[in-house]
């Protein structure tokens, strides 16, 4: 079995862990672990990840608080233009000391239904070694994924491209196409055969 402090995400917490009221500064690159978006958006896998801040021990667990620096790639959702740089977020996460559900089964009750919850409690993640050493690879992707930016744009008002030909519109703001367009003009000439045709046939007092 491979050991969570050999992880190139693990944390060693064991002296902050000790008692409550330690705390431990973080300063250091983690690499970017995979599944963090995509080749248009995302985070490159083992590109480094900086973590800043501080694990800090409260009585029933740790506490992470840190900013997380990353280079997140996108591209302009008008124009397609590359956007890459470093985004930075906030993140809080905590560690308990004990998981509630190994708890409850020392104690005799095993409840795995009531477990469940817990896990789904956003920024929890467990300890490992014996609550000697924490593995943020986890933690890592979680928030960045959610950091991932949805409509990126290159400045808010980009013109984007021309739909009709692609042209960058932001580039060439003067760009417009002629409305005879070929295909315009061929619609045209269609509609005026079918009115033509139309009127032939209603050829009377009757019509308009
Ligand atoms: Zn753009
Ligand atoms: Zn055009």
């Amino acid at each position: 079995m491979t050991r969570a402090a050999d992880s190139p995400w693990a944390i060693p917490v064991a002296q902050v862990a000790q008692r409550a009221g330690q705390s431990k500064p973080i300063d250091a690159d983690f690499p970017a672990p995979s599944g963090i978006g995509d080749a248009i958006v995302g985070v490159t896998e083992g590109e480094p990840v900086h973590l800043s801040g501080s694990m800090d021990s409260i009585v029933d667990g740790l506490i992470l608080n840190a900013r997380l620096s990353a280079p997140v790639h996108a591209e302009c959702t008008r124009c397609l233009k590359p956007l890459s740089g470093p985004r930075e977020l906030d993140v809080v996460a905590f560690f308990p000391f004990e998981d509630p559900r190994e708890q409850r089964q020392l104690q005799g009750e095993v409840e795995i239904v009531a477990g469940e919850e817990e896990a789904d409690d956003g920024n929890t993640y467990p300890l490992a070694d014996s609550g000697t050493v924490t593995d943020i690879e986890a933690l890592l992707r979680d928030n960045l994924v959610e950091a991932l930016p949805f409509k990126a744009l290159c400045k808010p008002d980009c013109r984007g491209l021309c739909p009709q030909c692609g042209v960058n519109l932001n580039e060439h703001p003067d760009h417009h196409h002629e409305v005879s367009d070929d295909r315009f003009a061929a619609l045209t000439s269609f509609k005026a055969r079918l009115e033509r045709e139309a009127q032939g046939r209603q050829a009377g007092p009757a019509a308009e």
